[in-house]
């Protein structure tokens, strides 16, 4: 962050900060107000502010005004550009930009022509990505700024975690330029976590979280580690197929389809790009009411050859017709589990945000593949769940906020661990104990992907007393997996028949995840692992407890301590990595 060159920001006591969340489809804005961190309406009233920009007559139009701007004003109208900031012109995918301003080279980098300037005779204007970018976040602080009576000066910004150092730096830079400080930029994931955990219902305890942020243009899962208020991020992965434009798609084709075979002779709406436009903005609003209502309304004028068209779909057509999109949102988060090298047992929570998390079939599916401990943290799931549009703002409006006071250069020192990776143990640390069977079990102390330096207690009893051996031991995890008891099927062929419906997916209604087939039985248990320590405790009481403590150094070296609680003395050693 220190590389922009950009002036001296403004004195900590001078600041009026913000949260931002800047994404490929909206942003939001968010700003703490008796430390709970809210989102801001702009003027037109939205809390989702869509991330374009349109120019009419010389005019500058900002989030929906632009947005429907898309259908008559499609070529000076920028949308879906956060992505290229910091992109040479041969790594962007422009997908997304076909039925708006077209990115093209320009240097080093990518730029937009609009005619932003009023008169015919005006010619049209090259903007750089930057230019777009420095435009785009001047509204939202212009918003802001207007919302809470004063200039806000400074904003911690999401990003995701895939974001390298030259597109950080040139969001800097465009934030500069539109004479916003940069406080921090913190993962899109983390911001998340952070607006969960700020709650004052939460309890911030040790847990694995995945965070499904599932977008408008792209879907990113990570995989994190929460141990002792520090977060770590274990793995991430991204896909750009499975995300909400393609629930948009998959709509678009059906009412298209809907309307020829009504109007038979017309003309195809996705085959010109005016109805194209219409077709994709009535099927987006379609699919939003679909994740509030089992019911929702299509109703466009003039769709196509001047035909008007009117229409109705339920959820669960919905539902099959995009039963792909969905299946493909599972596969991915199960294989950013594994690619973490954790199991879906592992996982404690299951945090959905990002607009398209709304939909109930999404976290409903799952909930199908964790455990049913594992709380899925969606609207439709758990009546406590923050709005998946807003958690990151918030977040990132908390984070602001905590770091308000401090001078630019502290706060990249201070904050630096919690947005990147840290080093942790791989394996769990803790003590063998005996079970009411009188078996060996692993009572896990210092849990796997905690991030270290750590130092953490337990207080192991010894009922008997007399002088009691603390082993210390690393432990693993495994799955245990339990075949239930084979039964004999009524219907044998049942299986058979689902899967010749799934092929004609668009005319049946679908149960695909609510099987009731009794499934295996998977349990994760503790394996014990090599032993790190031998401690002796003599002459404990009689019902006694003894204190074991493990803290992990940052070279991964180990101290271990282990004294009876109340008692005098005990051991001590350290072990290197
Ligand atoms: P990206 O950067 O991936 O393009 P984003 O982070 O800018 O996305 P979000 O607001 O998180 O944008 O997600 C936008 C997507 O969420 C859009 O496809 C939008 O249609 C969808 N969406 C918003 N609200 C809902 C809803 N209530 N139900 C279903 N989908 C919704």
């Amino acid at each position: 962050m220190s590389d922009t060159g950009a002036k001296a920001g403004p004195e900590p006591s001078e600041r009026t900060v913000i949260g931002i969340t800047f994404g490929n489809s909206n942003s939001s804005i968010a700003y703490l107000v008796d430390d709970k961190a809210e989102v801001i309406a702009n003027e037109d009233g939205d809390r989702q502010i869509p991330t374009i920009l349109s120019y009419v007559d010389g005019e500058e139009y900002y989030g929906q005004q632009a947005k429907n701007f898309l259908v008559r004003n499609s070529e000076n109208t920028v949308a879906y550009f956060r992505d290229f900031l910091g992109k040479e012109f041969k790594s962007i995918d422009p997908t997304h930009n076909h039925a708006s301003a077209h990115p093209q080279e320009s240097g080093e980098t990518v730029s937009f022509t609009v005619k932003d300037k009023a008169g015919e005779e005006e010619a049209a204007s090259t903007l750089s990505i930057s230019e777009v970018a420095t435009r785009y976040l001047r509204r939202l602080v212009g918003s802001a700024s207007e919302y809470l009576g004063k200039k806000v000066t400074s904003a911690v910004i999401t990003v995701p975690t895939n974001f390298n150092d030259k597109q950080k730096a040139a969001l800097v830079a465009a934030a500069a330029a539109a004479d916003l400080e940069v406080l921090q930029l913190i993962s899109e994931p983390i911001a998340a976590a952070l607006a969960y955990d700020a709650r004052p219902e939460a309890k911030v305890q040790d847990k694995v979280i995945v965070v499904a942020d599932l977008g408008g243009t792209r879907s990113d899962v990570a995989i994190v580690a929460s141990r002792g208020g520090m977060y770590t991020v274990l793995a991430t992965v991204h896909d750009y197929e499975f995300a909400g434009v393609a629930l948009d798609k998959v709509l678009m084709d059906h009412f298209a389809k809907e309307f020829l075979k009504k109007n038979s002779g017309a003309k195809d709406p996705r085959e010109n790009a005016r109805s194209l436009a219409k077709l994709r903005l009535e099927s987006e609003s379609t699919k939003r009411a679909l994740s509030l209502g089992t019911n929702a309304s299509f109703s466009v004028e003039s769709l196509s050859d001047g035909v008007d068209f009117a229409s109705t779909i339920n959820r669960l057509r919905y539902e099959t017709i995009a039963r792909a999109v969905f299946e493909g949102i599972n596969r991915l988060v199960e294989s950013a589990v594994k690619k973490a090298g954790l199991d879906v047992l592992d996982v404690d929570e299951v945090i959905l945000s990002g607009g398209t998390s709304h939909t109930p079939r999404i976290a409903s599916n799952l909930s199908n593949i964790f455990p049913q401990s594992t709380r899925i943290l969606a609207p439709s799931t758990e009546v406590t769940a923050l709005n998946p549009s807003e958690a990151e703002a918030r977040g990132a409006a908390l984070q602001a906020s905590l770091i308000q006071d401090y001078e630019a250069e502290d706060i990249e020192q201070s904050t630096h661990a919690a947005v990147t990776t840290v080093p942790h143990v791989a394996n769990a640390i803790g003590v063998i104990s005996v079970n009411e069977a009188g078996e060996e079990v692993f009572v896990p102390i210092v849990p796997p992907e905690t991030a270290v330096p750590a130092r953490r207690t337990v207080h192991v009893s010894a009922p008997n007393g007399g002088d009691v051996l603390v082993k210390v031991v690393e432990g693993n995890t495994h799955i245990k997996v339990t075949q239930p008891e084979p039964k004999t099927k009524e219907n044998g062929d049942s299986k058979a028949a689902k899967v010749e419906d799934a092929d004609d997916s668009d005319e049946e209604d679908s149960d695909f995840s609510e099987d009731e087939e009794e499934e295996e039985k998977r349990e994760k248990v503790w394996k014990i692992g090599s032993t790190l320590a031998e401690a002796g405790v003599k002459g404990v009481k009689k019902g006694g407890k003894v204190e074991v403590s493990i803290t992990v150094n940052s070279d991964l070296s180990v101290i271990v301590t282990a004294r009876e609680v109340g008692g005098k003395g005990g051991v001590r050693g350290t072990l290197t990595s």
